[in-house]
């Protein structure tokens, strides 16, 4: 028996039955045709049709024809077709119309192919307007019927029908489709059957069967089509996995005012309310309101329009909700009064969107709290924190008339860029000359997205809020403001204008994508507060649930079994505040060297250096002790209950010093004047510095190796250390200070230096009189450490990855030049997978990680392990983190929010329930 290749949408039984679970059908059947069968099954109006897998999709790209019986099985479903509509496909006498559609396991909008109107030719269109009397209906269908079979099937570009479309209307004097006349639309289908043959040399095929075939090729061929290629490659979607073609029973929603056709989703896409919104067309056909060709109808002035419609629309899309526990994207269609869905799947939504439907789906008991979690992706809560335009600043633009224009505020958050006029130069431009880019169209299409992707804004001056520009916006997270009609796109001269405004390709707007305003030049922007977004503030605190779970990892003995901690790396008092209200419950790295930075202090810091005795350099470090002991005072006091991890200096002293090319400048500078004032001092100081010179100096005498040469200056850190928190304890602050040892490579180095300052700690407590607990640990950044774990972990009491040093170390790669000068390449050569700096490799460097933590634990069982590189805030590197073991992440304070999601959804996904 032949493989079964075709479904009906009311065989979805025997397609869960082969492919064994609904994940399966969705691989199966796609997206499209898993609803659309799902649909038929819920008693949903569904017009009738079938649909051809996956399978066949993947079996004809091999061998580039139809596998065996595919055909013959359409066929026989078309004859199934015919009788549950009483019609027949070719019969002018009660002609029968398909739709032909692309359908991919996941929803790819617009990426891919569909012809509508299947099955006319001059034959049946006669039969029609003797069926319908409706000419002008039956003349429009065949003309879009030949547009689209020719653009999509023969690859025709649509200019070479736009073109003479245009040409026609502008010659009636129409503005609008709905001034055309069934004569008008009749005399272009002849037009467009010319323009067919000209462009394919062959007739426009009259046989409703060869149509039906060739189209359903060219569905499956749509696949690697260059726009789904480049689709997937952004979204990370396999492929592999091929498209599925549904052949759906055409429904009409262009045959009258009694007609139309729209699209809808079951909440709002960008703020996530619980309230349908949508578009529809009176008299319309399908593509025409995504396409923005009129302006549509808010979808609830159905309710005044066709009110048993409206009624039972929102009966139907509220099943759909609660069937599938999503807020649902649909689009449906009326013909002749009678409502028909055409179409049902998740709904794409902003970040904002997607936590607020998350909670409240929650609320209503759709869906509990884990799931909530899990339905929010780590990086959406990075844009819900990112840029808004500072208000003020926006008001000051707005007087000095800087305001362009207003449309339809699409996807949210504020772009600053230059403008460009196509997708490809937006691309060019943002990707070689590294500009910060805003796309501007009349309006976008699928071809668009590459640009789309590249830029940091979109705008259009044409389109809704369910355009194509505002669907694809949202969904990748790019401020977008569309249908701002007030302002002319001159593509030739690549100018817009507003008025006696005129702005030209390159020059600079901001768009806001959260009101929809568009400015000329560059508004200021500020991060939002996460106090104010309440629904944020649930999700993450369920997300925290989740991670204190006792149990919820599992691990050999002695390592944690809750989810991971989320710390945080703060240098200062009011980084450690934020960090603490975005939840972060630790200071996982404080970098001690950019105190001695400030203005006040880094003069000491320099004589401290250039001292030629150890007294001198006491005395000079004496004056520095009571700067230090008053930032660790406050970080202690911001972080009460915390554990607070203090790094010891770790920078090559050179970087605090002068820089030597300008001071020899100033040197020559005097000595051709003459002047001896201030000339010793200075040579003095260049001498100095260049007896500083290393040839390497971040492998050279920084980290311990710095405290073992000048042991006066950790040692002046450990008492300010310790008398802050000792000065907080009498003040009732709990503190928990942990002092980090940075580049430990042997655990000599520790042997040499921890006594020293063990001993400083001891002596503080004794003198102030009070007791409160602390740790002495080491950074692991060099492999060696790593490597001679259980020896570092005898003496250091926690380990704190350094990954940025570590994965250099590790890849023997100095990073800044790595970044600049191959990593490019070899990410795209696909030498490496990607930037190891930014995600961390599990192969090497985390093997590394994870052989530190086993054996580190094995001299000490209770070894509190953290990770402080750059690495603690992505959320593939904090699922190593977790795997091996880790008892906390720390990163950067705006991190954090992301952080405590990606630990919580880690938790959950290797939890084992
Ligand atoms: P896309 O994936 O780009 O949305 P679709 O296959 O969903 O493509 O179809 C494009 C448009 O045509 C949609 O608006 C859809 O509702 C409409 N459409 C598809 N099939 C039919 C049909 N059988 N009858 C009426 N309209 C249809
Ligand atoms: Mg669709
Ligand atoms: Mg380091």
């Amino acid at each position: 028996m032949t493989k079964k290749w075709v479904y009906l949408f009311d065989e979805v039984g025997d397609a869960e039955k082969y492919a064994g679970d609904w994940e399966g059908v969705r691989a199966l059947l796609g997206g499209k045709g898993a609803g659309l069968a799902d649909m038929t099954r819920a008693k949903v109006p569904v017009p009738p049709g079938f649909t051809v897998t996956t399978e066949a999709c993947n079996a004809y790209r091999k061998s580039g024809k139809f596998p065996e019986g595919q055909w013959d099985q359409e066929m026989s479903s078309m004859k199934d077709l015919e009788k549950k509509t009483g019609k027949q496909f070719g019969d002018p006498d009660k002609p029968l119309f398909v739709s032909c559609r692309s359908g991919a396991k996941f929803s790819m909008p617009g990426m891919m192919n569909t012809v509508l109107n299947i099955g006319l030719n001059d034959v049946t269109a006669e039969g029609m307007v003797k069926l319908t009397s409706n000419p002008r209906f039956v003349y429009d269908s065949y003309r879009r019927l030949i547009e689209m079979f020719g653009t999509v099937v023969m690859d025709i570009d649509d200019e070479a029908f736009e073109q003479p479309m245009a040409e026609y209307k502008a010659k009636k004097g129409y503005k609008s489709d709905t001034e055309m006349t069934s004569q008008d639309w009749k005399s272009l289908v002849v037009t467009f059957k010319e323009v067919f043959k000209k462009e394919t040399g062959q007739d426009f095929p009259q046989d409703a069967y060869e149509q039906l075939e060739l189209a359903t090729e060219a569905v499956f061929k749509s696949w690697n089509g260059k726009r789904a290629v480049d689709y997937r490659r952004a979204t990370g979607i396999s492929d592999d996995l091929g498209t599925a073609v549904n052949i759906v029973t055409m429904v009409f929603g262009n045959m009258g005012e009694d007609s139309g056709t729209g699209v809808a989703f079951t909440r709002d896409p960008s703020t996530g309310e619980k309230k349908m919104m949508g578009d529809y067309l009176l008299n319309a056909q399908g593509e025409d309101v995504v396409a923005g060709i009129r302006n549509a109808d808010p979808i609830g002035n159905l309710k005044k329009q066709m009110p048993e419609v409206y009624k039972e629309f929102m009966e139907i899309t509220d099943r759909l909700e609660q069937h599938y526990k999503e807020m649902q994207d649909v689009e449906f269609t009326i013909e002749g009064g009678k409502l028909w869905m055409l179409q049902t799947r998740n709904g794409k939504r902003t970040a904002k969107a997607a936590v607020k439907i998350a909670v409240d789906m929650v609320d209503e008991g759709l869906i509990s709290k884990d799931e909530a979690v899990l339905r929010v992706a780590p990086d959406q809560v990075d844009a819900l924190l990112h840029p808004q335009f500072n208000s003020s600043e926006k008001a000051k633009a707005e007087k000095s008339g800087a305001f362009l224009a207003k449309g339809v505020n699409a996807s949210p958050g504020a772009a600053v860029g230059q403008i460009y006029f196509d997708a490809d130069k937006a691309e060019e431009m943002a990707k070689n000359n590294k500009q910060t880019v805003i796309m501007v169209r009349p309006f976008t299409k699928p071809d668009d997205v590459h640009g789309m992707i590249a830029a940091q804004g979109v705008l259009t001056s044409e389109g809704g809020a369910t355009s194509h520009a505002a669907v694809v916006a949202r969904q990748f997270g790019i401020p977008c403001v569309v249908g701002a009609s007030a302002i002319m796109i001159d593509l030739d001269k690549r100018t817009m204008t507003v008025q006696d405004k005129t702005v030209k390709e390159g020059e600079w707007i901001s768009v806001d994508g959260t009101t929809g305003e568009v400015f000329l030049g560059q508004i200021p922007t500020t991060a939002p507060t996460l106090e104010e977004q309440t629904e944020l503030l649930t999700l993450l605190l369920w997300a925290d649930e989740i991670c204190a779970r006792d149990g919820i990892r599992k691990g050999p003995k002695g390592y944690p079994t809750r989810g991971l901690q989320v710390w945080t790396n703060a240098d200062y008092p009011k980084d450690a505040q934020r960090a603490r209200s975005y939840g972060a419950v630790g200071i996982g790295l404080c970098r001690t060297e950019h105190m001695f930075f400030e203005p006040v202090r880094l003069p000491i810091v320099q004589k401290m250096i250039l001292s030629h005795s150890s007294e001198e350099r006491t005395r000079y470090l004496d004056k520095l002790l009571p700067y230090q002991r008053s930032d660790f005072d406050g970080l202690f006091e911001a972080m009460d209950g915390c554990p607070v991890i203090i790094r010891l200096i770790d920078p090559p002293l050179h970087e605090f010093m002068p820089d030597e090319e300008a001071l020899l400048e100033e040197v020559i500078e005097l000595r051709v004047k003459g002047e001896t004032k201030g000339l010793k001092e200075k040579e003095d100081l260049l001498a100095a510095i260049r007896g500083m010179h290393e040839s390497n100096p971040m492998m050279g005498l920084r980290g311990v190796r710095l405290s073992i040469s000048l042991p006066e200056i950790v040692e002046m850190q450990v008492r300010a250390i310790f008398e802050a928190a000792a000065d907080c304890t009498l003040r009732g602050v709990v503190v928990k200070p942990e002092v980090m040892i940075p580049l430990t490579g042997t655990v000599k180095e520790l042997e040499w230096i921890q006594p020293r300052l063990e001993r400083i700690a001891g002596t503080v407590m004794k003198e102030k009189g009070v007791n409160f607990d602390y740790k002495f640990g080491t950074m692991i950044e060099i492999p060696r450490a790593a490597v001679t774990a259980s020896e570092v972990a005898k003496l250091a009491q926690f380990f704190s990855f350094g990954t940025n040093d570590l994965t250099q170390m590790t890849f023997g790669y100095s990073r800044d030049d790595a970044e600049r000068n191959f990593l490019v390449t070899y990410v795209e050569q696909g030498i490496l997978p990607v930037n190891p700096f930014q995600v961390i490799d599990r192969d090497g460097v985390g093997k590394l990680m994870e052989m530190a933590i086993s054996e580190g634990r094995k001299s000490r069982p209770d070894l509190e392990v953290g990770i402080c590189g750059e690495h603690g805030g992505d959320p593939e590197s904090i699922e190593w983190c977790h795997l091996i073991g880790n008892n906390y992440v720390s990163c950067s304070p705006f991190r954090v929010p992301v952080a405590r999601l990606a630990t919580a959804h880690v938790a959950l996904k290797h939890s084992g329930t």
